[in-house]
């Protein structure tokens, strides 16, 4: 089991296997936010919260992103449309051993939407 945990640990995500990867991306509010994004079915993570989550959407409006209330972190994002079984947590909030071993994929969704070592 792994965990993704906010800094005050209200908010906590649980998945069974560590992220293949983990995607860096280059728009605007992922570079604002300083995330690493590791995905995952939805149906597969299991979210726990003992205080609000605030959530902001932006732009066309099809993800959330979702933010500790307490202390602020960005943990995880969803899709607006309940029939995308895709979630984004941030891997940056997995414990560090994990992110020490696995690959950053540079995600250039500012301008073409590849991965630039594809
Ligand atoms: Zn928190």
């Amino acid at each position: 089991m792994i965990e993704a945990s906010c800094h005050c640990g209200a908010v906590t995500l649980s998945v069974g296997d560590p992220p293949e990867w983990v995607a860096d991306c280059n728009c605007s509010i992922c570079r604002s936010y300083g995330v690493l994004w590791a995905y995952y079915r939805a149906s597969e993570v299991r979210v726990a919260a003992s205080v609000p989550i605030d959530v902001y959407s932006w732009g066309a409006k099809t993800l959330r992103f979702h933010r500790c209330s307490e202390c602020g972190c960005v943990t995880h994002w969803t899709k607006v449309d309940p029939a995308i079984d895709r979630i984004g947590i941030n891997a940056r909030l997995m414990a560090p051993d994990i992110l020490a071993t696995t690959r950053i994929r540079r995600l250039d969704s500012e301008d073409t939407g590849l991965y630039l070592d594809a």
